[in-house]
């Protein structure tokens, strides 16, 4: 979706694409290469939704086939094209690359805004979409593997399993054909808040960066910090929930589609979660101030921005309106190229979203590599862990004559389960890609942008293993 004047989302990414490999020296046609989209299969499929026939029109993008499976989310919305779909999927190409997820990038966009059909016309929109991508050899768990996004969810993952595992009865790794599936239907724990904790590790990791918040003249670490959030959906409410009781920061203004809230004071995001799932709007939630407009929180004073809801959301419109000293870019693309060139000029420093929201693809791996083995995380070792450090426990009791209580105990003799399991690799995985992006961002001091950082950090990893498969010397 871009707006009127501006370069679409697709040329945005392109854009950020060619600034960057101009701080590498990796040769013109494997950047060529690396830049355009493998395959685009467009689909316009017809579907019975009442009475009557709908066609609907659908796509999936491979950006890069460099690894294989390919790997990116399936987006519902009317704003779905050509153009979102392959600029989503060369995204998915740089975020995997970023946090060593082993695969090309790759998304799916179905032309429907979801949220005018019901169940039971969505499961046949999605089930049918599913059988096309099964026609073409479009998924797979070696092939492509898509997984949720804008207006998606475990409930439709579920169906995609259902529907790929009818077509291709016997085959023993089918449940990796897709990720993001309920817990229960061989997904993983964790998925589900994946994107929001990401985000939140991620922020945590720069705001502790000393140099970084002594640029913008904040102090370091995160506790405290004032934050406003754009989307309530599945990013910014994870977002918010843990950055707040994890990170101790204070929301002071959220933005959803039907308005705009603030309250200097903070406002409790999983009570207004509740609200919204009550009343079906933010607008009234008690103690808040409504802004009016859906768009003006953006321009609230505050220390983190956080847009979680579309691309081109910060655009050269609003850009110098904006007061935030740091964008968390959880959406994807919400800040258009030339929005950036604006606010870095002003000092802004903005988390690209090819990096800050990686913890969904990165836990959505996990989720992939426990349905190849069959097997839950910690199931081998939690029970010997747990064994071995109450033996630990015994012999220091032993040595030092002293108890030690029941509660502390439990702590130090506990085997990690598949929850711990999945949330320390992911938060392993976010603080090195960090520092990895912000040791780029220093060592090269031309780079004027963690976002060509994290572009250098990807497009080196994506040339050597070009280089590595010997297509190019
Ligand atoms: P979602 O559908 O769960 O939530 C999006 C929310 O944004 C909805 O509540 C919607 O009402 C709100 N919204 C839409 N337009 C708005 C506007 N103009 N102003 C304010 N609010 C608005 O979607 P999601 O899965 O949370 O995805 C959000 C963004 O994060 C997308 O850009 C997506 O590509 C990206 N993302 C998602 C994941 C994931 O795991 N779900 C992973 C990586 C990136």
């Amino acid at each position: 979706m871009s707006k009127q004047g501006e370069v679409s989302f697709l040329e945005s990414v392109n854009k950020n694409f060619d600034k960057a490999a101009s701080y590498t020296d990796i040769p013109k046609g494997l950047l060529q290469q690396i830049k355009v989209c493998n395959a685009v299969y467009e689909i316009n499929f017809p579907v019975r939704i009442g009475n009557q026939i709908q066609v609907i029109n659908a796509y999936r993008a491979q950006h890069s086939h460099h690894r294989l499976p390919t790997k990116g989310g399936i987006r519902y919305s009317q704003h779905v094209n050509k153009d979102e779909v392959e600029a989503l999927a060369a995204l998915m190409t740089y975020k995997c690359a970023i946090v060593d997820v082993p695969f090309g990038g790759a998304k799916g966009g179905v032309k429907i805004n979801p949220w005018s059909y019901n169940e039971e016309q969505l499961e046949r929109i999605t089930r049918r979409y599913t059988s096309e991508l099964i026609r073409k050899n479009f998924i797979g768990p070696g092939i492509d593997v898509p997984a949720p996004d804008y207006g998606t969810g475990p409930r439709e993952m579920a169906w995609i399993l259902d529907t790929y595992v009818t077509f291709k009865g016997g085959e023993i790794d089918a449940a990796g054909c897709v990720t993001g599936k309920p817990v229960n239907q061989n997904g993983i724990r964790g998925r589900n808040e994946a994107t929001g904790r990401g985000v939140f590790y991620g922020l945590r990791e720069l705001c502790n960066t000393e140099d970084a918040m002594k640029k913008i003249g904040l102090t370091k670490g995160l506790e405290g910090k004032t934050v406003v959030i754009q989307g309530m959906g599945n990013v910014g409410s994870f977002t918010g929930s843990i950055m707040q009781n994890e990170g101790g920061i204070k929301v002071i203004g959220v933005a959803e589609y039907e308005g705009s809230i603030y309250d200097a004071k903070g406002i409790d995001v999983d009570k207004l979660i509740k609200f919204r799932k009550e009343t079906g709007s933010i607008i009234g939630f008690p103690g808040t101030k409504n802004l009016g407009s859906r768009d003006a929180a953006l321009e609230l004073e505050c220390d983190i921005l956080i847009p979680a809801a579309l691309e081109n959301q910060i655009t050269k419109d609003n850009a110098k309106k904006i007061k935030a000293k740091i964008i968390g870019e959880a959406a994807n693309g919400p800040v258009s190229a030339d929005a950036e060139e604006i606010l870095v000029k002003k000092g802004v420093l903005i988390v690209p979203d090819m990096y800050l929201n990686a913890g969904g693809v990165t836990v959505s791996y996990f989720e992939w590599l426990k349905n190849l083995s069959h097997m839950r995380f910690g199931r081998m070792e939690k029970r010997f862990d747990s064994n071995t450090y109450s033996s630990f426990v015994g012999v220091v009791e032993k040595l030092t004559q002293k108890t030690i209580g029941a509660r502390e105990k439990e702590f130090l003799t506990r085997g990690a389960d598949e929850i711990d399991l999945v949330r320390s690799g992911l938060e392993e995985t976010m603080i090195n890609s960090f520092q990895q992006i912000w040791e780029t961002y220093k060592r090269k001091k031309k780079i004027e942008s963690l976002r060509s950082a994290a572009f250098v950090v990807a497009l080196d990893k994506v040339s050597n293993d070009y280089q590595n498969l010997g297509i190019f010397p």
